[in-house]
């Protein structure tokens, strides 16, 4: 049974680690939350235990993105005390939580419980709803607040590449190599044209996803701040 951890303190990281190990588990260590979330999505993971205070994003953020696509278990791991995290958590779409500093075989324990409960699982190729999208890879049809906006075979693609990688910066290089069949940038702005195309075609902010610029990189999908679609 394979387990994410995603924490940014090397020696919580190592416990965690060493007592999961003990117990039979495979476990992988992400130090940053992007990268969690990158890994996350690439599936398999029973249980991922998620230490809120992150360098790079909120780890309210990093469940709500993982929540979103994925049927992964999730644990938060939160500071002493911080009762709102744990609620914005909960309500994030975790599974369970934490308090630091915690006993080994507490959080052993809990992973176990987790990666028993049964599902109400999500599979991949059903649709995902963010805040007022509602986006379906098996019908290839993005539905916003119901209602279908048309977008041509491309424009999909670019976006249910998006969807699958809330949070994480895809550089157009990235994007031309998945999305295009391309392996090299070779300078061309398609990217950018394409993202103009959803941009005008689908409403963002607010109560929905946003398609953010990464100035000198690339894009990156925000998703809705309200918690909507958890
Ligand atoms: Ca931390």
């Amino acid at each position: 049974m394979r387990v994410l951890v995603v924490e940014d303190d090397p020696q919580v990281a190592r416990v965690v680690r060493l007592a999961l190990e003990r117990e039979g588990f495979e476990v992988t260590v992400e130090e940053s939350g992007g990268n969690g979330v990158a890994q996350a999505l690439t599936g398999g993971y029973a249980v991922m235990i998620l230490d809120l205070g992150l360098p790079d994003l909120d780890g309210i953020d990093v469940c709500r993105a993982v929540r979103a696509v994925s049927d992964t278990r999730i644990l938060m791991l939160t500071a002493r005390d911080a009762v709102e995290d744990r609620v914005t958590g909960l309500d994030a779409g975790a599974d369970d939580y934490l308090i630091k500093p915690f006993a080994p075989q507490e959080l052993v324990a809990r992973v176990r419980a987790l990666s028993r409960r049964p599902g109400n699982l999500a599979h991949a190729d059903q649709p995902v709803t963010l805040g007022g999208w509602q986006v379906s890879p098996l019908r290839r049809e993005v539905r916003v607040d119901g209602q279908v906006v048309e977008l041509t075979r491309r424009e999909f693609d670019l976006l249910w590449y998006l969807v699958q990688n809330p949070g994480v910066t895809l550089t157009r290089d990235m994007i031309l190599d998945r999305v295009w069949g391309w392996s090299y940038g070779g300078g061309s702005n398609v990217v950018d044209v394409y993202i103009g195309y959803l941009r005008q075609k689908l409403p963002m902010g607010g109560k929905y996803p946003q398609i953010a610029t990464v100035r000198g990189v690339g894009y990156s999908l925000k998703l809705p701040s309200d918690g909507e679609g958890c």
